[in-house]
């Protein structure tokens, strides 16, 4: 750190590192990888990199009670409660907000800024599913299990080890296990989460699923859209010439489909469900269609959503304007918006991009930077430095009743998450001497 930099008191800093964002932080790298790399010298910080692996089967115990314990997106209500209980008694002052996230706040020496570190509680697994646990050797098989058992039980141990390890942060980490993140959930508990804390966050560390060898830096945008097509119905014989509403919508997605995308950045579309008629021999009063679109680019999603709106304005215009008989009734069409998963990108300069790569040398991991659609999607989009990992060990068959996890090595996953975590909200010196 230079010497200009060390006579700016630290909350200058913060102030300046909240105003810019997308340039997080005016220290240069190799000052903020000391930093980093210096915390792991701290003796309480080592202590608690030596918790997990010594706790290594209560780890192991939590993820089997939490998997155990169904969470479809909407009802993660029961294991809410049981997160709620096991960050008590972490230690942390724990409350639950209206959407249903759980939040376990340990108090930094300074409150002016918050680290969140997430969990997701649902799944995709409707109520009803088997979740039970079972063992095969070394693996532990439930739907749920890796995605986000493993996630979850990673935020327990992390507030479990900085307890046992007494570690007072500088900044306060907020330690959340939120719902919503899957499918039709749409992000909305994190959306919540980052409403609420937006003004204080400099950080945001999403613990989703397994592994070491990823890190999400990239959010995927996407956009779900649904066309409904509405006309007056009627008898396929008599009513013959009326406007039709799966002919407008044939009309307006074969306009669709046509439209160009760009490899770079790279860009899709899929029609993924049409619903609508009642019969052969009906002209139908319902058409729709479900359409999923995904780009690197904010822009370029954008774009298609246009190009979605125009088309079908354009197949149902087309569709009246070739009725044969127009006057037996018209159609009305309208669009909604499904799910909205904002893009955006951890600048490669920031002080978490640096936290990971310090904390990835420290453990000797090497992960490669992924660009996907997670609950890291929502800061991201802001401007806020975020980040979605694997909280260790192995797992595999995600979103299917054949998933599983192993958890040989998984304190190489919490090392590394405890590393980043303590990089962005540093720990106090004056009570951690
Ligand atoms: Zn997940």
């Amino acid at each position: 750190m230079n010497l200009l930099l060390r006579t700016v008191k630290r909350s200058a800093v913060c102030a300046i590192l909240f105003v810019m964002p997308l340039r997080s932080s005016l220290l240069p790298q190799a000052a903020r990888q000391a930093n980093v790399a210096g915390l792991a010298e701290n003796a309480r910080v080592e202590f608690a990199l030596d918790w997990f692996k010594k706790n290594h089967a209560w780890i192991d115990q939590q993820q089997i009670e939490l998997t155990e314990i169904p969470a479809p997106s909407f009802q993660e209500e029961k294991r809410a409660a049981a997160v709620a209980s096991a960050l008590s008694s972490a230690g942390l002052t724990v409350h639950t907000d209206k959407l249903g996230n759980v939040i376990g706040e340990l108090r930094g020496a300074s409150d002016k800024q918050l680290v969140l570190v997430t969990a997701h509680l649902d799944t995709v697994f409707p109520a009803g599913t088997h979740v039970k646990v079972h063992r095969e050797g070394e693996r532990l098989l439930a739907p749920g299990i890796s995605d986000n058992g493993t996630g979850l039980a990673g935020l327990l141990a992390l507030a479990k080890a900085i307890q046992a390890a007494h570690i007072v942060p500088q900044r306060s980490i907020l330690f959340a296990a939120n719902v919503g993140e899957e499918g039709e959930g749409n992000l909305r508990g994190m959306r919540a989460l980052i409403d609420a804390y937006r003004m204080k966050l400099r950080a945001v560390i999403v613990l989703d699923g397994s592994g070491t060898d990823h890190v999400t830096t990239k959010a995927l945008a996407s956009r779900r859209m649904e066309v409904v097509i509405t006309g007056q119905g009627g008898h396929s014989w008599s009513d013959f010439g009326m406007p039709n509403p799966i002919n407008a919508l044939v009309r307006g997605g074969l306009r669709f489909i046509n439209t160009k995308v760009p490899t770079v950045p790279r860009t899709t579309f899929n029609l993924g469900q049409i619903e609508g008629g009642t019969s052969v021999n009906s002209i139908p009063y319902e058409a729709r269609l479900k359409v999923d679109l995904r780009s690197e680019s904010e822009d370029e999603i954008v774009r298609m959503e246009i190009a979605f709106r125009d088309s079908m304005g354009a197949g149902v215009k087309d569709e009246m304007d070739n009725a044969r008989d127009r006057t037996k009734g018209k159609l009305d069409w309208k669009i909604n918006v499904i799910g909205s998963r904002p893009g955006g990108e951890l600048p490669a300069d920031s002080a978490l991009m640096a936290a990971l790569r310090v904390a990835d040398d420290f453990v000797g991991n090497h992960s490669r930077i992924e660009r996907s659609s997670t609950d890291a999607n929502i800061p991201l989009s802001l401007g806020i430095q975020a980040i979605a990992i694997g909280a260790g060990g192995n797992g595999g068959g995600a979103h299917s009743l054949q998933e599983w996890y192993e958890p040989a090595e998984r304190e190489l996953g919490l090392r590394r998450a405890l590393l980043i975590l303590l990089g962005m909200a540093e720990v106090s010196e004056k009570d951690n001497g």
